[in-house]
């Protein structure tokens, strides 16, 4: 197929910002292009060359385009280079230059989508030595041949920016009114949304129609779009909506889908990015919990606190997306698996199953480790037992709720109903660090054994004389004053609480509250486990510092009742809350 009948097409579609008329345009194109290089044009359309998930990159670096550009049109490199910046499209750029192009190969032929195909995937697939001088040759060669307004187009698949405006969702639509009906689109959507390659279902459809669907199954290492979720704003709405459901943590961090199988484990971001070389204590972690044959799994990789398992804000994993230091990014902030969806089990396709037998398959494929969880959820339609839950959530570092339809399909790619995300509507920030009393602490684990792994941190209430608990305070403890802490605290060990602290939680040991400390927290939250601020603001709930962190400072000038007061958190809860518009 000739490619100067492709560009004919996007630049009608450039042209236009009416989704319909690009539809129309699309449409016909896809009538017109022969079964064997429909897949290609497919890609290319999308400004790529393969299906996302194969992660095809050009790898040629902005000066290397340059450099191929000036090659092949004998403009000086520094030219290609103003121009650059000054138009900001290194198609414009390519087309300008070959409008007034000094120097052309004798032996030049129309182009071909096959040829543009090839030659680009050959520069994406060079490698090694000489691999630049290749890729060089290979793009150069595609512009001796192209029209001006043809290397508008290769360059902008080179660089990576097609600027069609034509979404996946257009070309969808395309192909169902080209091979089947505009009703058809949903079975078209599917097919996408379960083999993540358009192209492929392209050629399906050109091959055999709907039926050639029949043949389009899940597969471990081909990603699956991401089921979404819809959004309400009060957790009344959500039990409204989906009566009894199960609702879930919902962890801040990376969607994680993981392909496993006995030989090899990927795990794609949503957006198909291949991250298993980022998280190999994922894959390590996968390897151990997993008991089972094959899997595809669904879940959030959250960066947690391994001495006290408590979850960390997201920004402490989001540099791992670096490809460097990795290594050290695993020993200082590990991350967790924590896994909700299972979309296939030995071979057996569940997207179509109720989300409750999805949630017992993964039961059945993971071993909870350190590593490796299942995400929690109850089970219900009561709104107060959902509310408890949520503030649960929220004091333990979650961000809200998913709340799931139980007999719901897998809808990949999809936006529904049967996935409702509950957030706060406002947001909270403690501007201030609070100073709190040591009560006792639970055992270390891993690297922390022989110390504590947290300590129990309580307020002061001058009503009661009572120490209230607020946090469980885990991070910000350099090694030395870790390991000093159980002799520094050696003198106030008790055998059973003090019966002045007021805690529900059982501490491994106790201490005669004594010992300040100064904490920095992210905010103050409702919580159903602490005691500081019981039924203060809610009648079942205290209050806790979300994200408690040691600054440094101990409080040797402060004794234990001239720490912060619970009326001191319950003011900072309440002065803290500002409504998100
Ligand atoms: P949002 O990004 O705010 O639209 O929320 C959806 C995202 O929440 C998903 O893509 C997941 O990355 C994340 N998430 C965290 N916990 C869960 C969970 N239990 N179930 C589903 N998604 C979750």
């Amino acid at each position: 197929m000739r490619f100067a009948d492709l560009v004919e097409v996007y630049e009608r579609l450039e042209a236009t910002t009416k989704r319909l008329e690009m539809i129309g345009a699309l449409t016909d194109l896809l009538r017109r292009v022969p079964s064997n290089v429909i897949r290609r044009v497919v890609y290319l359309t999308q400004g790529d060359l393969a299906p996302g998930f194969r992660n095809v990159k050009m790898g040629l670096a902005e000066k290397m385009v340059i450099r191929a550009l000036a090659f092949a049109t004998g403009l000086p490199r520094a030219d290609v280079e103003t121009r650059w910046k000054e138009l900001g499209d290194m198609g414009t750029v390519a087309e300008r230059a070959l409008e007034a192009r000094t120097q052309r190969k004798l032996t030049s032929a129309p182009l071909t989508v096959e040829k543009v195909h090839d030659n680009l995937l050959g520069i994406a697939q060079a490698a090694g030595t000489g691999s630049q001088e290749e890729k060089i040759r290979l793009l150069a060669d595609l512009l001796n041949d192209a029209t001006p307004v043809e290397a508008r187009y290769i360059l902008r698949v080179v660089v990576g920016k097609m600027r069609l405006g034509v979404a996946d969702m257009t070309i969808v639509d395309a192909l169902a009114r080209a091979f089947a009906t505009k009703e058809d689109k949903p079975a078209v959507e599917r097919a996408y949304n379960v083999s993540s390659d358009l192209g492929g279902v392209a050629e399906i459809l050109a091959e055999s129609g709907l039926s050639g669907f029949r043949d389009i199954h899940l597969r471990v290492g081909v990603p699956v779009r991401s089921m979404l979720a819809e959004r309400l704003p009060s957790l009344e709405q959500v039990v409204e909506k989906l009566g009894r459901s199960a609702l879930e943590f919902k962890y801040d961090g990376l969607r994680i889908q993981a392909h496993i199988d006995p030989d090899e484990i990927v795990l794609y971001s949503r957006r198909f990015d291949v991250l298993t070389s980022q998280f190999p204590d994922v894959v390590e972690g996968l390897r151990d919990a997993f008991r089972a044959e094959s899997a595809i799994l669904d879940g959030e990789a959250v960066p947690i606190d391994m001495n006290t398992g408590a979850f960390l804000p997201f920004q402490e994993v989001a540099h791992r997306r670096r490809k460097y230091g990795v290594q050290e990014a695993i020993q200082r902030i590990p991350v967790a698996l924590m896994a909700f969806d299972c979309l296939a089990l030995n071979g057996e396709d569940l997207l179509e199953r109720p989300y409750t037998d999805r949630r017992a398959a993964l039961e059945r494929a993971l071993r909870e480790t350190e590593r490796v969880r299942l995400a929690e959820q109850i089970v219900t339609d009561d709104l107060e037992e959902a509310r408890r839950f949520f503030e649960k959530v929220i004091e333990q570092g979650g961000e809200g709720l998913m709340a799931k339809g139980l007999a719901s399909p897998y809808e990949a790619g999809s936006r529904g109903w049967q996935w409702i995300k509950y957030k706060r509507d406002y947001k909270a920030e403690l501007a201030d660090t609070v100073d709190l009393v040591i009560v006792g602490s639970f055992a270390g684990r891993g690297r922390r054994a022989g110390t504590y792994g947290a300590l129990l941190m309580a307020a002061y209430d001058p009503e009661d004389d009572a120490f209230k608990t607020v946090c469980k305070l885990g991070s910000g403890f350099d090694d030395a004053t870790l390991f000093a802490l159980p002799k520094r605290l050696q003198d106030l060990h008790q055998d059973q609480k003090d019966p002045r602290v007021d805690s529900q939680l059982e501490a491994d040991d106790w201490f005669e509250p004594a010992v300040v400390l100064e904490v920095l927290g992210a905010e103050i939250t409702l919580s159903p486990m602490h005691t500081a601020g019981f039924g203060a603001i809610r009648p079942d709930a205290g209050l806790a510092v979300r994200f408690p962190r040691f600054t440094g400072r101990w409080r040797d000038d402060k004794g234990p009742r001239e720490a912060t007061s619970v009326a001191e958190i319950i003011s900072l809860y309440r002065s803290q809350l500002k409504q998100i518009s």
